[in-house]
């Protein structure tokens, strides 16, 4: 059975001490449960004040984006080794930002993914469709594009190691979240896709969270649905109180 997975992505949000406040708030008031599987990832210069605060705990840290080399002169990244002397268990890849501002192709993402898949962290692959495509009809297509090119030669083994996170971009940051039924369509479609790349052993055994928007007041629609297993969330992992509510919601279903 998958587990749930809940990520807060800061992005290049909270400073020092706002984001080890927000841990101790965090750790605080969650009723500390295997069930769900919890991660946080700050931006990089803070991984380490972060990790010392999540010590002990069973909140996972996150980094948002690395380079897929293992050194070199590559000015301004971090490669995976850098990553995981932080404490990191997770990375997140090709985020719609890290795509739409910062070029990124499903080639930078599988390259990034498999340097990821070596080490032993676990990569968060996001793809979604924009407003444009959607309403061109294009997301299906879109959608098993991305997953086809940036999940390109994993073995089966790998692809079990990857969650992957469906996250449309025009529900980002933009308050609009898309329906528990549009959302499951596309996530079904997905493990389809992973059947038929894969296996169905394979497909049902990947975590597929959706992201965009992810609030308290609509986490339980969307994670009730059969194929949401978890949640990134973006601007709500931002405070304690909101937060809290989309694991809470989270814990609730898996009871
Ligand atoms: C995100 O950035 O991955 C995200 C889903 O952001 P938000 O929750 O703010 O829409």
């Amino acid at each position: 059975m998958r587990k749930f997975f809940i990520a807060g992505n800061w992005k290049m949000n909270l400073l020092r001490d706002s984001s080890v406040a927000l841990v101790h708030q965090l750790l605080a008031q969650l009723n500390s449960s295997n069930n769900v599987d919890v991660a946080v990832c700050p931006p990089n210069v803070y991984l380490h004040d972060v990790g010392v605060a999540l010590r002990g705990s069973l909140i996972r840290l996150g980094a948002q984006n690395v380079h897929h080399a293992a050194e070199g002169a590559f000015t301004g990244e971090v490669s995976c080794s850098m990553l995981q002397e932080f404490g990191c268990s997770y990375v997140i890849l090709g985020h719609s930002e890290r795509r739409a501002i910062f070029g990124e192709t499903d080639l930078d993402v599988n390259t990034k993914l498999k340097a990821v898949l070596k080490s032993s962290m676990t990569p968060i692959v996001c793809v979604g469709e924009t407003l444009a495509q959607r309403e061109a009809g294009s997301t299906q297509t879109v959608v098993r594009g991305q997953c086809t090119h940036s999940l390109a030669g994993l073995t089966a083994e790998q692809m079990t190691k990857t969650v992957l996170a469906y996250e449309p971009v025009w529900a980002i940051g933009t308050g609009k979240t898309a329906t528990p039924a549009q959302a499951e369509e596309v996530h079904a479609d997905i493990r389809q896709l992973l059947e038929s790349m894969f296996d169905r052993t394979v497909a049902n055994s990947v975590v597929i969270q959706y992201g965009g928007s992810v609030k308290a007041d609509n986490a339980n629609e969307l994670l009730s649905q059969p194929n949401i297993d978890g949640a990134l969330v973006g601007g709500a992992s931002l405070k304690a109180e909101s937060f809290l509510p989309i694991l809470e919601a989270a814990l609730k279903i898996m009871k």
